[in-house]
């Protein structure tokens, strides 16, 4: 029997909603989660973007706020800026669809915007709020979002959420609501680090698996490459030779330095996008309508600039300069990995960067370490390979002192005595560990 919207316990509201936005019937993953949902059962859907799933929880979210109360009732929480963008414009198309008297409110909450301008806004509250992590939690700690009548709270692209290491402000945000809380997990697969925060919010969770075939999962992948004092328009015409890129952006710090890096490429002999702050609106608005024309398979970008705009098809990210800030990287990063398209981000790194990709690595990111050699990949030694020898050596060394015998009576020459015991001792531990580690 095929399935209708009609079945499920919708308003005509609703269903006139969806009649509007022109779906004949539910996809899969609606079909299993909006009956679902209305049983306030905490669910983990996997599917993929393009599945519908925006609908699957936008509609119930809708169907079940209470316009009588002026209070945050529904959150929907993505990883990126752009994805919360996304997702905001469906929440506007439902309620400008809606029938005039239904008084739904709903507001985006995100960075990069006038804070004080939007804790202002805050003291209506909506119904429901669609917004990134760190925005969300910050807004929660100002009370300017009280989570106490929060009832729903949604997470869409958990696994690109961890791999942007934005997980643990999740974990923040989920601890500040009731504990009845009903919580929707979305994600393309369910990797391991999500799994202690379902085991920590989610109580006997409705697993719901759309089988998509052939799909390869959603994985961003952030490869480092050292840029030993190599120019960097050489090195990234390498790399993308290597990759082909669909569509790859390519980020630089300064807006000086994506004309340099442009000019570059442009006479080397390829079609180069260029946005940043410098151009005149004019120049913006074409150069927004040729990037949307897929006319070039690079686009040079700076971070203000590439804020908010909507390229499809970007397969690859390239930092051919790493900012300074952990929030760039992860917004920089967070434009590719959409879509189903397995995303690649290339970073070229220097000494100066070691502590930004240190603080992300603490944030639970894992990188690989490649370089080009010979016009192929080969993976080369960690970046932070000497400073952990070091750290090794250094622990060792301690370790062996601890075990050398100090004597009461001390005669001449006693440090000298005192240190090669302490050798001693620290090559026998070596020969240990690579003992242990063999067998
Ligand atoms: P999503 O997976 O949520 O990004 O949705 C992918 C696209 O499918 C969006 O453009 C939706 O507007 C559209 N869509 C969602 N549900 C349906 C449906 N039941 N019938 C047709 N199109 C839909």
């Amino acid at each position: 029997m095929t399935k209708m919207f009609n079945d499920y316990a919708l308003s005509e509201n609703m269903l006139q909603i969806i009649h509007q936005l022109g779906f004949k019937k539910p996809t899969e993953i609606q079909h299993e989660v909006i009956p679902q949902s209305f049983s306030n059962r905490s669910i983990i859907g996997q599917s993929q973007t393009g599945s519908g799933k925006t609908h699957a929880y936008l509609i119930p979210l809708f169907e079940q706020i209470d316009t009588t109360d002026a209070s945050v009732q529904k959150i929907v929480i993505a990883p990126t800026r752009e994805l919360a963008i996304q997702i905001f414009d469906e929440v506007k198309k439902i309620i400008h669809l809606a029938d005039d008297q239904v008084g739904w409110n709903a507001r985006l909450v995100i960075g990069g915007t006038d804070k004080n301008r939007e804790l202002q806004k805050m003291k209506n509250q909506p119904h429901l709020i669609v917004g990134t992590p760190g925005r969300i939690l910050d807004f929660m700690k100002e009370q300017a979002i009280k989570t106490a009548s929060v009832n729903t709270v949604v997470l869409d692209e958990a696994d690109l959420t961890i791999d942007l290491g934005l997980i643990n402000e999740v974990d923040q945000i989920l601890y500040r609501l009731k504990e009845d809380v009903q919580t929707m997990i979305f994600s393309a697969t369910i990797p391991k680090g999500l799994q202690p925060l379902l085991k920590r919010y989610l109580n006997n969770p409705l697993h719901i698996e759309i089988d998509h075939g052939s799909f390869g999962p959603e994985k961003l992948e952030h490869r480092l490459v050292p840029l030993r004092h190599r120019n960097r328009a050489d090195l990234l015409i390498k790399a993308s030779e290597l990759i082909n890129p669909y569509i790859a952006l390519v980020f630089v710090n300064k807006k000086e330095d994506a004309d340099e890096l442009a000019n570059e490429l442009i006479s080397k002999g390829f079609e180069v996008g260029l946005i940043h702050g410098g151009l005149k609106p004019r120049e913006r608005k074409r150069m927004l309508q040729e990037l949307k024309s897929l006319r070039f398979q690079y686009i040079v970008a700076t971070d203000l600039a590439a804020r908010g705009i909507d390229i499809p098809g970007i397969s690859h990210v390239f930092n051919a300069q790493l900012p300074q800030e952990m929030d760039s990287y992860i917004h920089r990063v967070g434009r590719t990995a959409r879509a189903g398209l397995e995303g690649t981000a290339v970073s070229f790194y220097e000494e100066k960067d070691l502590p930004l990709i240190e603080k992300l690595e603490e944030r639970g990111l894992s990188f690989t370490n490649m370089d080009i050699k010979q016009g192929e990949w080969v993976e080369v030694k960690e970046w932070n390979e000497r400073k952990k020898r070091e750290r090794k050596e250094s622990e060792l060394d301690a370790q062996a002192w601890q075990q050398v015998r100090r004597k009461k009576k001390v005669k001449p020459g006693y440090k000298k005595k005192m240190k090669s015991e302490q050798e001693r001792i620290k090559q026998q531990m070596k020969r240990d560990q690579f003992r242990k580690k063999r067998k």
